[in-house]
């Protein structure tokens, strides 16, 4: 239902959080942040963004953001997003719906799964893809040719410095701060932070890092306007 990501010179909970909360109007019924540096840290469960046990201490300054509205699988702490492949190194966010997440997961049979969702199957895509690559814009790209269906994605993974970003059919928004750069579902969220956004279109994928965002189309950069908000929530 709801994205934000965030990655820059401050730390990421306290903005992923307000983030999700700009993004409680959408509705939603469980919520949960993904930080990274060396390692991946997960915080997830069924109910509002406010109930989430985050420890405060947290001093990551990457991560990614979602407010899930269940398609597939029920509300559950495990279904929540972001989830995670089997080694607990990739986290992934997603609005939408993996059409042939079925026939996907059975090309996985080695892989243990621990929800319902049509998402998880992208997070152990990618740790096969990671096998076989360091970069992690690679994997996605090479894992979202292969699904079908509707999907703004965020992915994050342990020991990356940067969050990709993918979409077809769903929305998806990246913001250019002053002290860091967003990705989120709809500028709502941004707008404390930058006036100054870039839309992704269908078959878009961005690398957003501390120092910029760049944005991929079938395998090459391409450039996307980035437009000034001018209105006030
Ligand atoms: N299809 C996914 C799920 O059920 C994502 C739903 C959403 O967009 O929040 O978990």
């Amino acid at each position: 239902c709801g994205i934000i990501g965030y990655i820059g010179e401050q730390p990421a909970r306290p903005r992923l959080v307000a983030g999700l909360e700009q993004l409680e109007y959408r509705g939603y019924d469980s919520a949960g942040i993904g930080l990274v540096d060396d390692d991946l840290a997960v915080f997830k469960q069924v109910g509002l963004v406010s109930g989430i046990d985050i420890p405060e201490s947290t001093t990551q300054t990457c991560g990614i953001g979602h407010t899930r509205w269940s398609t597939h699988g029920k509300p559950t702490d495990a279904n929540a997003h972001p989830h995670t492949d089997c080694s607990g190194r990739v986290a992934v966010v997603h609005n939408g719906i993996i059409g042939n997440y079925d026939e996907l997961r059975t090309t996985l049979s080695d892989h243990e799964f621990t929800s319902e969702t049509d998402t998880e199957v992208v997070a152990h895509l990618l740790e096969v893809e990671l096998e076989r690559t360091d970069d992690l814009r690679e994997a996605v790209s090479a894992v979202v040719a292969r699904i079908e269906g509707s999907y703004a994605l965020g992915v994050v993974a342990a020991g990356y410095d940067g969050i990709i970003a993918a979409r077809r059919n769903s929305p998806l928004v990246v913001g250019h701060g002053s002290d860091g750069n967003f990705i989120a579902s709809d500028v709502t969220p941004l707008l404390a932070h930058t006036r100054s956004v870039s839309y992704l279109e269908d078959g878009d994928i961005a690398q957003v890092t501390r120092e910029g965002v760049s944005i991929w189309k079938d395998g090459k950069p391409i450039d996307r306007e980035r437009h000034t908000i001018e209105w006030s929530p």
